[in-house]
């Protein structure tokens, strides 16, 4: 059964204006159409912009208290639907229904968070130099804002570049990923029967460049929000940036976690286990190295690779321990840098095939894959795979396994296993990352704090989430009154 969608424009539900849609269909059944969209165009952009910009200083002048009455309604709204749409997520991107269901309750949660923040929305006042003046400063909201996602947590993170955006009194327009745009059309539907005033957000669907590149490129756009690729996220970033708009770009990340011979090592399987292949290994903080130490390397090989082997795979609907592929190109690529680890001389020790038989020939299932014996400059250990593939990598010390973490490009996420606390802490001061974990998987955040990569895992310009959230969809303005 597939349900059909729209545009989100101007506090209406159309088709696009040339009439073409895309079908989204299931990654565990391939046969089957979960969901239409519309393919937009430029002429759809324009019609969203015209209608958040118009919506723009009526939203700003909203109290920040009944903004937030909005979000916590919106938060409660979904609340009310989310088993529907925790179903629809996992029939339209593949994770598990309880992977499916945690992150349609991060979305509450955090509607439910901005909700509140929204009345603390205002700035600070400091002590001014002379008498009978006052200083202080005042946030004021950037306008009109571009949010731009990815599929793998396609409600999440939309909600979490929306909900702050809405609450420091922006208007939005938010360019879902093709592959997983259906919950987005419900996040939209529980904001209006919030109340949200028509115009404030929008949503409108379609490829990338036809309308991500308009979006980004209008000089009606303050600010440009977007999680994706690397490759994808820097020219967002260059485009933004021949106009000076407010840009931050999260994207993707080789995060390792570090194990030392005082950690138990089931623990750390498990713990390096979940981190891998947790959402098919398609998380931006997906652990895709273990670094071990070489006096447990033998053990914690043999054990995390039991645990990829006793793992269940199926479709994301009996919520087994692993869904499939979102699609046949991430399947596809996935496979072939299991070649690549093969023809680099890694070791191949569980997994490496597509799935097949029965109901795994309808769906793009691969089996959770561990490779031991991998050079750290190796391409399965420096390039991210976006799949559940595991190197690991040899370290002869503390200082060498530090080294080896900060040897990428990248810079997301990173944790250690240890019971040494000095080791911990020194890891947690000297890794190159934007989230630094000691004893916990490199996935997994909490929504109050601040989330943001290192070197080309983000623009690093500002955060993303808890406080930092309203920082980046905000200006300060200081204020001088003397009287
Ligand atoms: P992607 O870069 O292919 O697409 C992301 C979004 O950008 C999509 O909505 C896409 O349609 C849009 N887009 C594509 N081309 C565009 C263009 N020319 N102009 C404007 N927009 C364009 O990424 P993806 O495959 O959807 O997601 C996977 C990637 O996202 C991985 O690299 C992952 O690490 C990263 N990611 C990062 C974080 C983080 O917070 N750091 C979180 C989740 C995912």
């Amino acid at each position: 059964m597939s349900r059909t969608y729209g545009n989100f424009i101007d506090g209406e539900w159309t088709d696009s204006q040339s009439g073409e849609t895309f079908e989204v269909t299931n990654p565990a059944a391939a046969g089957e159409v979960v969901s239409v969209h519309p393919a937009s165009t430029e002429a759809d952009v324009e019609a969203a912009l015209d209608a958040a910009v118009a919506a723009q200083d009526e939203w700003a002048s909203t109290p920040g208290p009944s903004r937030g009455a909005i979000l916590r309604e919106a938060g409660n709204n979904l609340e009310a639907r989310k088993e529907e749409a925790t179903e629809v997520l996992v029939r339209e991107e593949g994770k598990t229904r309880s992977e499916a269901g945690g992150e349609v309750q991060r979305a509450i949660d955090i509607f439910h968070y901005y909700g509140a923040k929204a009345r603390d929305f205002g700035g600070t006042v400091k002590s001014a130099s002379a008498p009978g003046k006052d200083l202080y400063t005042k946030h004021e909201p950037l306008g009109t804002v571009a949010l731009i996602t990815p599929w793998n947590y396609p409600i999440a993170i939309p909600v979490w570049k929306l909900a702050p955006a809405l609450a420091a009194g922006n208007t939005a327009v938010l360019k879902p990923a093709s592959e997983a745009p259906g919950v987005v059309a419900i996040v939209l539907e529980c904001l209006d029967d919030a109340g949200l005033p028509a115009g404030v957000a929008n949503t409108i669907t379609g490829s990338g460049s036809e309308v991500g590149g308009p979006l980004i490129e209008s000089e009606r756009i303050d600010g440009v929000s977007f999680t994706g690729s690397t490759a994808v996220g820097t020219m967002v970033a260059e485009t933004a940036a021949v106009d000076l708009k407010r840009v931050q770009c999260e994207m993707g990340g080789k995060n390792p976690t570090v194990v030392m011979p005082s950690a138990d090592i089931e623990d750390a399987a498990e713990t390096v286990g979940v981190g891998a292949f947790g959402t098919t290994g398609q998380s931006c903080t997906a652990t895709s190295r273990a670094i071990v130490h070489e006096d447990v390397y033998d053990e914690f090989v043999a054990a995390v690779s039991d645990y990829a082997d006793s793992l269940v795979v199926g479709d994301g609907l009996d919520d087994p321990d692993m869904g499939p592929h979102v699609s046949e190109d991430e399947l596809s690529s996935t496979l072939e840098y299991v070649d690549i680890g093969s023809s680099e001389g890694a070791t191949l020790e569980a997994g490496g095939s597509r799935l097949s038989g029965d109901d795994y020939d309808d769906g793009y299932f691969v089996e959770p894959t561990v490779f031991s014996g991998v050079e750290n400059d190796a391409r399965i250990a420096q390039e991210e795979i976006f799949g559940p593939v595991l190197a690991v990598v040899k370290a002869d010390s503390f200082e060498d396994a530090l080294a080896l973490a900060n040897d990428v490009d990248y810079g997301l996420s990173a944790s250690i296993v240890t019971q040494d606390l000095s080791e911990g802490k020194r890891f947690v001061n000297e890794v190159e990352a934007g989230v630094a974990k000691i004893n916990e998987k490199t996935t997994g955040l909490e929504l109050h704090v601040p989330f943001g990569g290192y070197k080309d895992s983000s623009t690093n310009t500002y955060r993303e989430q808890g406080d930092a959230g309203l920082d980046f969809f905000s200006s300060v303005k200081t204020i001088y009154e003397n009287y």
